[in-house]
């Protein structure tokens, strides 16, 4: 735990992301906000009388009264969450990671071999690439990522097994909420009364299917060795508004009984000093055992919307296993993941 509260910029404040990165800051033990940036449209006006505020409630007093800073100006901080888009981070993210330490949302630097993609109940060992990363680009920060918000849920689910019963292929369908699509997002004529079958012409299916083999691969000499896994992904965005689910379908080496399964799900512990973290749930997966279980608006919340939630574990007749899986898109896939990854910086030192 620091010794005194370290400041911290938010990039990309205004969004979906960078408001529930103020919401989950607010009366934080670690960190207070000290700067929040936007793009051209936002720079240079108070926070509060430009932002389109998507969450209940309204962004805290002294936040609102924040000036928007520009995205490409570092500020004196000792760590930036980064809810940039894609493209904008490219250029942005690097600019800060060359003084401060940044946990980036974005999609950009996620499969780049010097950056970690860390879920820290799951891999908190990646960040020795750090070091590496660190000597290589020049950096005194470092830059760190998290995975996407469906593939994070996956995970939780797949890493206890994996770890147990050596899985070998997935198959995951999955309905993902409206708000993943950040504001003003999909069209309500689009998605009212409808799913629709596609993502980002392919690209979030894409990321299903390769960020969980970075996530359970081994660093070695600061590069991941990535795990073989054979994943295929269909994807669909449904009138949901956060909480995505994933039914998936897993082969394993060595197949498991249900029962056997659930056990590990609920067993999984993350590593005792992740376990510390002011933001950690207490489970990392909380199984239920209901029939209709979990549902997005029943099932969200759970570890503070930080827990992945799993359900109906049964057999396979195709693969071994066949489950449902849930997580809060917006916190645990966004906005929460990244603060769990700053505050484990914290934790390991890494950020002083
Ligand atoms: P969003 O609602 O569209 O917000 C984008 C933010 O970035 C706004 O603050 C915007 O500022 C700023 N911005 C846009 N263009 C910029 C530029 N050229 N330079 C500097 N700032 C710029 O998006 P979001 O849903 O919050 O998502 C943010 C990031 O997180 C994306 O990379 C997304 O893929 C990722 N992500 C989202 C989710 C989710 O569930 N929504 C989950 C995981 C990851 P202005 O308002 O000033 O224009």
């Amino acid at each position: 735990m620091p010794n005194r509260k370290l400041p911290i910029a938010i990039l990309g404040a205004t969004g979906a992301v960078g408001q529930r990165m103020i919401q989950l800051l607010a009366g934080h033990p670690w960190f207070e906000i000290a700067a929040l940036t936007g793009s051209d449209r936002t720079v240079g006006q108070p926070y509060g009388e430009l932002v389109r505020w998507v969450l209940d409630d309204a962004p805290p007093a002294e936040i609102a009264k924040m000036i928007v800073q520009p995205s490409e100006q570092v500020a004196d901080v000792a760590l930036a969450l980064s809810a940039l888009p894609t493209d904008a981070a490219k250029e942005i993210e690097p600019l800060w990671a060359a003084r401060v330490a940044v946990c980036s949302n974005a999609s950009t630097y996620r499969m780049a071999e010097d950056v970690p993609l860390i879920i820290p109940e799951v891999n908190p060992d990646h960040l020795a690439m750090i070091e590496r990363q660190r000597a290589e680009r020049g950096w005194q920060g470092c830059l760190v990522t998290n995975p996407n918000c469906a593939a994070i849920g996956i995970v939780m689910a797949l890493k206890p097994l994996h770890d147990a019963f050596g899985i070998t292929t997935v198959h995951a369908a999955t309905l993902q909420a409206v708000s993943g699509a950040g504001y003003p997002g999909v069209a309500s004529l689009d998605i009212l009364d409808n799913v629709i079958p596609n993502i980002a012409n392919g690209g979030e299916e894409a990321k299903i299917e390769t960020e969980p083999l970075k996530l359970l691969g081994r660093v070695v000499d600061g590069r991941v060795a990535q795990e073989r896994i054979g994943i295929s992904a269909q994807v669909t965005r449904v009138p949901v508004i956060d909480g995505h689910i994933a039914l998936l379908s897993i082969g394993c080496a060595r197949k498991p009984s249900a029962e056997e399964a659930i056990a590990v799900l609920e067993g999984f512990q993350a590593p005792p000093d992740v376990r510390e973290l002011p933001s950690a749930p207490a489970q990392p997966v909380v199984v239920r055992r209901e029939a209709d279980r979990p549902q997005p608006r029943r099932d969200r919340d759970a570890g503070k919307g930080m827990s992945a939630v799993v359900g109906r574990v049964r057999p396979c007749n195709l693969l071994d296993l066949r489950l449902v899986v849930l997580a809060h898109n917006t916190i645990r896939g966004a906005a929460g993941g990244a603060l769990l990854n700053a505050e484990l910086l914290v934790a390991t030192g890494i950020v002083v």
